[in-house]
């Protein structure tokens, strides 16, 4: 698996493959060390979180909600043309478009596993049927707690 996490010296995103224990910023030098359990050595499963030792994760669609809004207002422009162009019937076809091309791109997209404590993601590991969608009430208890 691929896992990806923020540097403690300078908030930049790491990509860590799983065989490492160590890995270094190529920003900032400093070195994040990983507790790699052996589920996710031996099994590719994500039981404990490598960087903060805990084991509360959600499950997400690895969607970028970005691109996905980009998506949706290319086809409304492009419906918004068609209506300027005096087929305002094919404003609402481009719409359905944009939404369907969307409801595809998240189907196909793979999910990926985050740490609730410390946002680190997981790619490309098999799914801990433990692990739940986001949980907003879980999200605040950990939140909460890392503040305190
Ligand atoms: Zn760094
Ligand atoms: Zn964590």
């Amino acid at each position: 698996m691929e896992i990806f996490l923020r540097c403690n010296g300078c908030n930049r995103t790491l990509q860590v493959s799983s065989e490492n224990s160590t890995d270094t910023c190529q920003n900032c030098d400093t070195a994040t060390d990983l507790t790699l359990s052996d589920a996710i050595l031996k099994h590719n499963v994500v039981d404990v979180c490598p960087r903060c030792e805990k084991s509360v994760f959600y499950i997400q669609r690895d969607f970028n909600q970005q691109v996905g809004v980009g998506i949706m207002v290319i086809f409304a422009l492009l419906g918004l043309v068609c209506v300027w162009l005096d087929y305002p019937f094919y404003f609402y076809v481009c719409l359905g478009a944009g939404a369907l091309l969307d409801l595809l791109l998240f189907a196909l997209l793979p999910e990926i596993t985050i740490c609730y404590a410390c946002k680190t993601a997981f790619r490309d590991a098999n799914l801990n049927p433990d692990h739940k969608p986001f949980d907003l009430h879980v999200a605040d208890i950990y939140d909460n707690r890392s503040k305190g």
